[in-house]
């Protein structure tokens, strides 16, 4: 332990999406680890994060409130990552749930094609794993493996469910600038996730500055050295917050790193939380213009009247 102290890993998933551990298990790990900052960002899911937030409170880590949203773009998926959203926002909650029963619409096709392929598996075991978190495919490699057609997750993905594969199904989602929008309204700060695996995604990044983007995700798993100077170059040339994070999933979980691998300074976590504020205190002042503005022109008309 300490080694980590003044780091931030900025990006993890827990049992309320996709991840194996509970999220006080992963906040009490990010202690154990030294971690002076852990963000929670679970796929399409807020519900991970009071108990994060409380876990963070007795283990003296500071919890960085987040959700991570997968979209789509010209064929690229493109995921991006919320800071600092408010949780009990409505609008945010109706969005996240709208893709929660995307991503149930999407397991029961799953299976349905695997079916048709001679591979049963059922329904019921994926959304027994899922155990009541937003269903993924990792849910699906899970019960795959289980019921014995493959010997683990990447596997699973890689004969099966991954993009290519014959079970392949593509799912609903919302654009990249659409998710930017909803973590906005939601008082949060949107940040790119991972561009290194997104492809070429043309002028993603210009169009997302107009969707208030604030940072870019530079420090990550399958960044090389490369990407990683290319991505540091793109942030500063932007005024983007630079953010890192292992994409931690928890054990048994082969994919992407273990928590605190990747991580950026706790500074970060700083810049991210006056970004939010500062996105809340303009809407809110544009807000207010509107309806001052409203107010005032009717006043001129009153005004001008003869
Ligand atoms: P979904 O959100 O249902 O589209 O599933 C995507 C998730 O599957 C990612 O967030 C990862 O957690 C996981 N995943 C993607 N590719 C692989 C892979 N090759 N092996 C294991 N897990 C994967
Ligand atoms: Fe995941
Ligand atoms: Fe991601
Ligand atoms: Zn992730």
């Amino acid at each position: 332990m300490g080694f980590l102290a003044g780091r931030a890993d900025l990006h993890t998933h827990t049992n309320a999406s996709d991840g194996s551990q509970t999220p006080s298990e992963v906040v009490r790990a990010a202690a154990d680890l030294g971690l002076s900052a852990v963000a929670i960002t679970d796929h399409d899911t807020v519900a991970g994060l009071e108990e994060a937030l409380e876990q963070g409170r007795k283990s003296g880590v500071v919890v960085v409130p987040g959700v991570e949203i997968n979209t789509e773009q010209g064929g690229h998926e493109i995921h991006i990552l919320g800071y600092y959203v408010d949780r009990h926002a409505p609008e945010l909650a109706a969005k996240l749930q709208w893709l929660r029963g995307g991503r149930e619409r999407r397991a029961a096709r799953i299976v349905a094609r695997l079916r048709e392929i001679g591979v049963t598996i059922s329904l019921d075991h994926v959304m027994e794993l899922a155990a009541g978190a937003a269903v993924g495919r990792p849910h699906v490699a899970r019960a795959l493996a289980e019921a014995g057609w493959v010997r683990n997750m990447a596997e699973a993905f890689d004969q099966f469910i991954g993009l290519g594969a014959p079970a392949y199904v593509p799912r609903e989602w919302l654009s990249p600038t659409e998710a930017a929008d909803v973590i906005l309204a939601a008082g949060g700060a949107p940040v790119l996730a991972h561009p290194g695996t997104a492809g070429d995604a043309g002028d993603l990044i210009p169009r997302l500055l107009e969707h208030g983007l604030v940072g870019i995700e530079v420090f990550y798993p399958e960044h090389g050295e490369e990407a990683e100077r290319l991505f540091r170059r793109i942030a500063e040339e932007n005024g983007l917050i630079m953010t890192g994070g292992s994409d931690s999933h928890g054990s048994g979980f082969a994919f992407r790193s273990g928590l605190g691998q990747r991580t950026c300074p706790f500074e970060t976590v700083t810049l991210l939380e006056a970004a939010a504020r500062k996105g809340r205190v303009t809407r809110a002042a544009r807000a207010a213009r509107a309806a001052g503005g409203a107010g005032a022109a009717g006043g001129a008309t009153r005004d001008d009247r003869p």
